[in-house]
């Protein structure tokens, strides 16, 4: 047996390379002096369907999160269709109250996040919007993905931002 990873991890794994994408996207925010959180939205062949980062600063609009962005873009090209049944979101930070409300509307099959935020997560920290039984469509949820590189993203940004003193 090789010994290269950590202990393998079923659950999380296979979700490591569309979290690097969802990174890649994060990244992409800094240039605007945006908050670095990125999405990927993937079909149920786990084709990019949708990208997105955080562009709130860029389009001066505050409901431009990431997962917006990228719900946006996915039903964009599936020819307006809104139902994104049987689809993934792959976001780097834990989704806030929004997000998290617009996903149980897109009928998102499942989500997976990087990094938790205790301060407005909504799926599971927080709140758990996400699971709540009241509302009529609970997507599967799967927490932990690379959440390091999530997370240090993020700290790094604000130590680093102007703001932040
Ligand atoms: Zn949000």
């Amino acid at each position: 047996m090789t010994d290269v990873s950590p202990v393998p991890d079923p659950v999380r794994d296979r979700w490591r390379e569309p979290m690097r994408r969802a990174l890649d996207e994060a990244v992409r925010a800094r240039e605007t002096g945006d908050v670095p959180v990125g999405a990927v939205v993937l079909g149920p062949d786990g084709a990019v369907l949708g990208l997105g980062h955080n562009t709130r600063e860029a389009t001066g609009d505050p409901t431009a999160h990431a997962e917006i962005v990228a719900i946006r873009a996915a039903a964009a090209g599936l020819h307006d269709e809104w139902r994104l049944h049987g689809c993934t979101l792959v976001v780097t930070l834990a989704p806030c109250t929004m997000c998290a409300g617009a996903i149980v509307l897109s009928r998102l099959g499942r989500l997976v996040y990087g990094a938790r935020d205790a301060k407005a997560g909504a799926a599971g920290s927080l709140w758990d919007v996400v699971r709540d039984r009241r509302l009529n469509h609970r997507p599967e949820v799967i927490a932990g993905v690379l959440p390091d590189e999530c997370g240090s993203l993020l700290t790094d940004f604000f130590r680093g931002s102007p703001d932040a003193g």
